[in-house]
């Protein structure tokens, strides 16, 4: 069976995939149809920080699909509110509203912070602000890509939502400058992760938090991607030592096996949701919430937050120590690393083509930065594998300019 043909004949053509049809997973290790096995640096954009099939998760899994799933938010479930008091208490938030997919948790923050600013602030009806940076990457709907600067984000799907702001990311004078009255919130990845894992200056999101705190604006975390251990912190805004007013989580928040995602906020702004104001069929369910708590758990017991710092830095040590005038920059923070690619030599695709065929996975995010962000499971062993890989394709791109 051609399962490429298959897909792109009956499959929208949303998606560019990489030539490989994975047919297996476990741990970092994934195998395609003819049997031949790859160590997966891209994790499903960190959804599968936890690695693939995580045994504690999947046990959990399937003895909670033999006893409940799903009964929708009409009714109370044994596994909802452990799940809901776990998070808080890990992230210090009060109060937590579950969802399923990340934009729909970024959607959630955008309706509790634009109704924080009406009912609490007092700005005047339908006229509530929010800013974010340039580069963000917070989901697809339509709201969320209005949001954009990525031509391709937006292109053909207008008109978009009023009151959605943009600022240079990266720069705190920007975010004062600003701020208006009807200011509610201020959205923002502490690393900016489609944008090219963009690290912003040192103090960038303390800063941020003083001009939020003095202007009464939400500073609201989206850490759908940072989170849960990616960086080397558990939560990436921890290297600035602050506390957002609103934390958005999701990818690893589901132990690499179901769509898991959160808002979480202080009561003040959670208190603004009455019931009827916002929901989801799927958000909260039995076996997310048994699947969430699992990962949560895990990801602690593990020690996952600080093994990605370790075995991060050593990772990006051993990469700065390749010597190819294609490399521009490796950055990163934790098991969270992009290598920035000189255009003149080749793009992050091509290398990231070169990397499949000696057996690794990643992925280019957009046309210049490969993205190296491995399951938080890996060990040393497997790192070192991955960087002989890694220096066995950079000796195969030629180190002139193609003319
Ligand atoms: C992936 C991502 C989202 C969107 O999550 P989906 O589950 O794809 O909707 C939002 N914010 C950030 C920072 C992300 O990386």
């Amino acid at each position: 069976m051609d399962y490429v043909k298959l897909e792109q004949q009956y499959g929208a053509h949303n998606y560019k995939p990489l030539p490989v049809v994975l047919v297996k997973g476990e741990g970092v290790y994934v195998w395609d149809n003819r049997g031949k096995r790859y160590i997966d640096m891209m994790s499903a954009y960190s959804a599968v920080s936890l690695g693939h099939s995580h045994p504690k998760i999947v046990d959990v899994l399937i003895e909670q699909a033999k006893t409940l799933n799903i009964v929708s938010r009409a009714y109370y479930t044994d596994k909802l509110g452990p799940f809901l008091k776990r998070i808080c208490e890990v992230t210090g938030q009060d109060m937590a509203l579950p969802m399923n997919t990340g934009a729909e948790a970024v959607e959630t923050a955008l309706k509790a912070a634009r109704k924080w600013g009406h009912k609490v602030k007092g700005i005047a009806d339908n006229k509530a602000e929010i800013i974010a940076c340039e580069g963000n990457f917070h989901g697809r709907t339509i709201a969320i890509v209005g949001m954009s600067s990525e031509p391709q984000y937006k292109d053909g799907f207008g008109p978009f939502p009023e009151g959605l702001k943009r600022i240079p990311y990266g720069d705190a004078a920007a975010l004062e400058k600003a701020i208006t009255p009807n200011t509610a919130a201020f959205l923002v990845e502490p690393i900016q992760g489609e944008a090219g894992i963009n690290v912003p200056p040192v103090g960038y999101l303390k800063h941020c938090a003083e001009i939020c705190k003095k202007h009464n604006v939400l500073l609201i975390c989206d850490e759908v991607q940072t989170g849960l251990g990616r960086t080397g912190k558990l939560f990436a805004y921890q290297y600035e030592n602050i506390q957002p007013d609103g934390l958005i989580l999701g990818k690893a928040l589901g132990g690499g096996i179901l769509p898991v995602s959160m808002f979480l906020a202080k009561k003040e702004v959670m208190n603004v949701f009455t019931p009827g104001d916002h929901g989801s069929t799927f958000g909260g369910n039995a076996l997310s919430s048994a699947v969430g708590l699992a990962a949560i758990d895990a990801i602690l017991e593990e020690k996952l937050s600080e093994r990605s710092a370790e075995l991060g830095h050593h990772f990006a040590e051993e990469l700065r120590k390749i010597k190819h005038p294609a490399i521009v920059e490796i950055r990163g923070f934790g098991l969270f690393i992009g290598i920035e690619i000189n255009p003149d030599y080749c793009t992050a695709r091509d290398i990231c083509l070169k990397l499949l065929e000696v057996g690794l996975l990643s992925k280019e995010t957009h046309d210049t930065v490969v993205r190296l962000a491995p399951p938080l499971v890996i060990t040393k062993e497997q790192i070192e594998a991955a960087l002989t890989m890694i220096r066995t394709v950079f000796t195969k791109i030629p180190a002139t300019v193609s003319a």
